[in-house]
């Protein structure tokens, strides 16, 4: 039976280099509470499973029984158990106006001819949007976490980025060169990543993810918007960490517009190098440039899940990544949707509902919206809450389990969530003890 000591004392030592890599990585990742709670189990796993060894040294059969229970909770954890839905894209049943958007109607100012017809058509949004337009402006004195410093450098990103409109698009060069599909897809993936991007996708495009009529920017508003491309390139970019910690503070409002100045470059280069080749191509960049729904084209492009949140959930930084996309008709080949058991931790979750302040994100079930079935977000609501804090605001970002570091611990904990029930239950009381419930309470940060 030496062999049943030799691979229980084995399996004490891959617990407890388990736990003390997860105690460092706490550390670098600044979570006191998870570091002082896995040193903690650290030391009990230690004396329990050594000293115990080693004082007591008891009968092989009850190290066994041990063994064996220890290797069911691993197979429980990683094996496929339990459903894993995918996401219910379906059918998109109409576009969206882009008009109707929070972001084009914050900028219907009272006495503007915009504004009266506007309201004249949508009576019901007008006293809910009034009462966000009284409120500050984003990044101008008076919201909860203004911070003059930080939003003149925020205000310099977003004003190089409107400099930049007149780049998204333009005339194909020459007529098309002959391209394989295979190898151009590769190209533009690789050049997507080289430029900075940290994931990218392609998906045919859908002519329900191009808005119906523009609502923001120089075009004209109210003009039908006419995007026949075939395929989007959809990219993501990581945001910081730390800044994404200091959410709802203005810090994830820089990484914000730090991304979305990232995003506007890749995007302008990589349409100008495909209307290089001959091919028509847009880029579609933060601010008021969008022809395209972003978040279901990433979805379909295989980019990720969306989550109750409201945000596109990647598999290696969860919601923490904005995103950027092209339009083209370049031959391209086409990525799947991928799941990653985004739907099912989500419907136990609900950690970016309890700590939302304003209450826009449902508890409940998801919804069908337009045919699609997901959980809708209660835009005016969290919009509202902008304003008042004068930041992006970020804090469902910034809890959301899905968003802490693609580290080895965390990673074997995402493995586990992919396929198995049972890991999402004990990943998410796990998330809950060792990162805590609950940052926010009445609408204040409890840090
Ligand atoms: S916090 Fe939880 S419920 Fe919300 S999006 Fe993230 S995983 Fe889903
Ligand atoms: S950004 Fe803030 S207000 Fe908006 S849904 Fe997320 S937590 Fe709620």
């Amino acid at each position: 039976m030496i062999y049943v000591d030799i691979i229980f004392l084995l399996t004490g030592a891959i617990i407890c280099a388990f736990l003390s890599i997860f105690a460092v990585a706490s550390i670098g990742e600044k979570k006191l509470r998870a570091a002082i709670l896995s040193a903690v189990l650290l030391v009990i796993v230690y004396a329990v499973w050594f000293e115990g060894y080693f004082i007591y040294i008891p009968d092989p059969e009850i190290l066994l029984y041990i063994l064996i229970a220890i290797t069911l909770l691993f197979a429980l954890f990683f094996l496929p158990i339990g459903q894993t839905r995918s996401m219910e894209i379906g059918e998109l049943s109409e576009k969206v106006d882009e008009r109707d958007i929070i972001f084009a109607r914050e900028e219907y100012l009272p006495g503007t001819e915009k504004y009266e017809k506007y309201y004249s058509e949508h009576p019901e949004l007008k006293d809910k949007d009034d009462r966000i337009r009284n409120l500050p402006e984003l990044l101008e004195p008076g919201g909860k976490y203004y911070n003059p410093e930080l939003a003149v450098k925020i205000g310099a990103k977003f004003e190089i980025i409107e400099n930049m409109l007149e780049r998204v698009d333009g005339e194909a060069n020459q007529l098309p060169v002959a391209v394989d599909r295979d190898k151009m897809t590769s190209e533009i993936k690789d050049l997507t990543r080289r430029l900075g991007a940290d994931d990218v996708g392609i998906a045919e495009l859908d002519p329900m993810f191009v808005y119906s009529h523009v609502g923001r920017g120089p075009d004209k508003w109210g003009a039908p918007i006419n995007n026949n491309h075939n395929y989007v390139i959809a990219f993501t970019m990581e945001m910081d960490y730390d800044h994404v910690e200091q959410a709802p503070r203005l810090p994830i409002t820089d990484e914000t517009a730090t991304q979305y100045l990232r995003g506007a470059l890749i995007s302008i280069h990589i349409a100008a190098f495909i209307r290089s080749l001959g091919y028509p191509a847009r880029a579609h960049i933060a601010g008021s440039n969008y022809q395209i729904m972003l978040p279901p084209a990433a979805c379909v492009a295989g980019l990720g899940e969306m989550g109750r949140l409201g945000y596109l959930i990647t598999p290696k930084f969860g919601p923490r990544i904005r995103l950027g996309a092209v339009t083209t008709d370049l031959p391209l080949v086409p990525d799947k949707p991928v799941k990653f058991g985004v739907q099912d931790f989500c419907r136990i979750c609900k950690k970016c509902a309890i700590n939302c302040p304003s209450g826009a994100i449902p508890t409940g079930d998801k919804t069908d919206v337009r045919g699609v079935v997901k959980w809708q977000l209660d835009i005016e609501r969290c919009f509202h809450y902008w304003r008042a804090a004068g930041s992006d605001c970020g804090l469902c970002m910034r809890v959301c389990p899905f968003s802490h570091p693609p580290t080895f611990t965390h990673n074997i904990v995402r493995a586990g969530i992919k396929r198995s029930s049972f890991a999402r239950r004990v990943s998410l009381w796990g998330d809950d003890i060792f990162y805590g419930k609950n940052i926010i309470k009445s609408g204040t940060l409890i840090e």
